[in-house]
């Protein structure tokens, strides 16, 4: 069964999305750390980016550096903090997060809500930066 991310590439789960060519596919997380929190997959399935090919692997990287500076552009902040886990959903990705400090990056802090106008409007404003 395809993964939940190769099922909001593919459109079938909608999603706020920032970004998108043949191999990848950009868009904000649903639990946001910060206003911006953006994640970056490869459209291939892996679950481990570093079972990623060093080809995609690196183009992966270079796509998220076009992310990370539209965000940037798009949202107030010092810069953008990079992050890789994946214990939640196993398809590889990268979280981007607009950070002003150290700890905006704790994972303990409380996530976001945020109403889907705003979602729309981040995206847009990423979108439109890139
Ligand atoms: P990780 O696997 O890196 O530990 O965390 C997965 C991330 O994906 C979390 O930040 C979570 O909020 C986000 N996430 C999980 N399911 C969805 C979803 O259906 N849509 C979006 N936009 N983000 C998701």
């Amino acid at each position: 069964m395809a993964s939940i991310f190769s099922r909001i590439a593919a459109g079938e789960i909608p999603s706020y999305k920032v970004a998108e060519n043949d191999k990848f596919f950009a868009f904000l997380d649903i639990n946001p750390m910060a206003k911006g929190h953006t994640l970056v997959i490869p459209k291939q399935e892996v679950d481990y980016i570093y079972d990623l090919d060093d080809a995609t692997l690196a183009e992966l990287n270079v796509f998220a550096k076009k992310v990370a500076k539209a965000i940037e552009k798009a949202v107030p902040c010092k810069r953008v903090g990079v992050m890789v886990l994946g214990m939640e959903v196993p398809h590889a990705h990268i979280h981007l997060i607009p950070i002003n400090k150290e700890s905006d990056m704790l994972l303990s802090n409380r996530k976001l809500k945020l109403e889907q106008a705003e979602f729309e409007a981040i995206a847009q404003k990423i979108r439109d930066n890139i």
